[in-house]
């Protein structure tokens, strides 16, 4: 085992043995892997020890640890939950992880207010509406909602409406054409709307059969005092309802709420599927692609995976049904009571209909791995394609496995930036990205601006001994070629294989040819360099953008008397941007610390 930094010693000399959560570090002070354990003295250690057995991929990692922070909890319970939390936002490189789950929506439905909206929102907030999901299939879920705003005439304005008394808002369309029964102006009554808004909850928690009944309930009353119009209503809403239900239905034989989970694995890729059944109804199946080394035990990335999960989800099932179970169930378990506020059974079938269905869902996960992999497969083959033709089209020495792009942003005299991106076999690399604030040019002069960053690049992978790429692209015809040309001789790097690639009309330039050369249009070796050269440019803008409104947020405050970098950091901090501060008024900023009410009232006029 190599040599650990003194630092590193001292802190396993002296863990606690308290329970709580350890996060390893590498050189570049990135999280490379985070867990939990019971006492922390015991489990961090084991990883120093070479006495210990352990695999590949820990020795691997291990290797790579110079650091390490703690965060001690009162029990383990918390700690399983802490590693879920800190596994889902850093993403450790050796930890099993959601992938893309910060992408999947949700379905908001504001309850905390009198008349609530449907909304699709990223992530879930503690702030007293209802949510639903995360939704894997996005497209499917907004059918949903659209179809049930619609039913239940769920307005759709952004209206706070408030008590009756105050009320002098104008109803909109939607009201003209019956798709909401107008709150904002008073012509519906709180008690009628929360009927509609109750109807989609139930819907959204899979409680469609009892919604039915109730329906057929109302319907029949309202038959019965020959109030005809609300009959037809209820009588239109059940069979909407039903023609969903139905395409839905799966004979499970009883009204409990059940997720059935499965996992499928194949290489790195893993595919978790989850069937939401609620009632005896399958009200959604949500897919999960996770990244899980090789090496990691099934049950293992079952266990992380539904605490992943759980963790963020807002809808709970009575019983779980699982194809195997894994080390922390019992911990697990009594997790999912402090949420559900009782138990929920963990059950592994082993015989009967829910064995059937837990093979059902692993049958879509092997599907959806399947998918993936020939997904994969034909995108690299693509790719190779590509290369290969890119090879033939600049007749290169050798195939450019690797390229980098580079490109330069400016928008007036300030604020210049250039950007570099990475591709290798034809695929972005973004960890290789680099951005470059241009230091030594003023004015607008690009090609000055383009030998700046060549040698700032290719000066900090020389001295860092990296490989060099197989082909330079700037983004720029004859001129910006001549000088990236020039910088790379200054460098040495003459045999450097670099084109130039200029806007409009697809123009490809090499060195001492003066024309360029034609490739074609639908070619594949031309579709790559475009790729590379768009990649460029939108890395270059999305930076220079960001420099940009840094600068604008720095200088409208520090141009007021009395604002100093704390207090702008303050300002910035509470308020996240100069536009949400413009908005407030003086007496919010005087909430501040050190905010006098002459200095917000300053504050304010010198924003306006
Ligand atoms: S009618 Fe009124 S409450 Fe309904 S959507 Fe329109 S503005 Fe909103």
């Amino acid at each position: 085992m190599k040599k650990l930094p003194s630092e590193l010693m001292l802190k396993l000399k002296n863990l606690p043995t308290s329970p709580g959560v350890y996060l390893f570090k590498n050189s570049k002070g990135k999280f490379i892997y985070i867990g939990k354990a019971k006492n922390l003295r015991n489990r961090v250690r084991t990883y120093f020890q070479s006495s210990h057995d352990h695999s590949p991929r820990i020795l691997h990692m291990v290797r790579q640890v110079v650091d390490l922070e703690l965060m001690l909890t009162d029990t383990e319970m918390e700690a399983l939950i802490l590693e879920a939390n800190l596994v889902h936002e850093h993403k450790p490189r050796y930890n099993v992880a959601l992938k893309d789950d910060k992408h999947f929506p949700y379905v908001k439905v504001t309850t905390q207010e009198p008349f609530p909206k449907i909304l699709i929102v990223r992530k879930v907030d503690k702030d007293g509406a209802t949510y639903f999901g995360p939704y894997t299939n996005a497209r499917g879920m907004r059918k949903t909602v659209s179809f049930l705003t619609h039913l239940f005439k769920i307005r759709t304005c952004n209206y706070i409406i408030p008590p009756v008394k105050g009320r002098k808002l104008q109803v909109c369309l939607d009201y003209h054409i019956k798709r909401c029964g107008g709150p904002c102006e008073n012509l519906q009554s709180q008690e009628d709307y929360k009927e509609g808004i109750d109807s989609v909850l139930m819907v959204l928690s899979g409680r469609s059969k009892k919604l039915i009944d109730q329906l057929t309930q109302k319907m029949k009353s309202a038959s019965d005092n020959m109030d005809y119009e609300e009959a037809a209503e209820s009588r239109d809403r059940i069979e909407a309802l039903q023609s969903v239900i139905f395409k839905q239905k799966v004979d499970v034989g009883e009204l409990i709420d059940q997720d059935i989970i499965a996992l499928a694995r194949d290489g790195n890729y893993a595919v978790a599927i989850v069937m939401q059944i609620r009632e005896g109804i399958l009200i959604g199946r949500q897919d999960f692609q996770l990244s899980a080394d090789v090496d990691i035990k099934d049950d293992i990335v079952l266990q992380n995976f539904l605490v992943q999960y759980y963790n963020n989800q807002p809808n709970l099932p009575e019983e779980l049904y699982l194809p195997y179970t894994f080390p922390d169930v019992i911990l697990f378990e009594s997790w999912l009571k402090t949420q559900k506020g009782k138990k929920i059974k963990i059950i592994t079938p082993q015989i009967g209909q829910k064995v059937r269905l837990v093979e059902l869902a692993f049958r879509n996960a092997r599907l959806l791995i399947d998918e993936l992999l020939i997904q994969k497969q034909k995108q690299s083959e693509r790719t190779s394609k590509m290369v290969i033709a890119l090879k033939e089209a600049l007749q290169l020495k050798r195939s450019p496995r690797t390229m980098v792009c580079f490109d330069i942003s400016n928008t007036g005299e300030t604020d210049s930036v250039g950007s570099c991106v990475f591709f290798e076999n034809g695929q972005p690399k973004k960890k290789e990205y680099r951005h470059f604030k241009i230091k030594t040019v003023t004015g607008q002069d690009d090609f000055k601006m383009m030998q700046e960053i060549v040698s700032r690049y290719f000066n900090r992978r020389i001295e860092e001994k990296l490989e060099l790429p197989d082909l330079i692209v700037v983004d720029g015809g004859k001129g910006q070629l001549s000088s990236t040309v020039a910088e790379l001789k200054k460098l040495n790097l003459d045999d450097q294989p670099v084109i130039g690639l200029a806007k409009k009309l697809e123009e490809v330039f090499i060195p001492s040819i003066s024309d360029p050369i034609v490739i074609k249009k639908t070619s594949p070796a031309l579709m790559l360099l475009k790729r590379i050269r768009d990649e460029a440019h939108r890395f270059a803008i999305t930076y220079n953008r960001k420099v940009r409104s840094k600068r604008t947020i720095k200088s409208a405050l520090d141009e007021i008397k009395g604002i100093g970098p704390a207090k702008r950091q303050l300002l910035l901090n509470t308020f996240g941007s100069v536009e949400r501060i413009k908005q407030l008024n003086a007496d919010e900023l005087t909430k501040l610390k050190g905010i006098t009410k002459e200095l917000a009232d300053l504050i304010l006029r010198s924003l306006t």
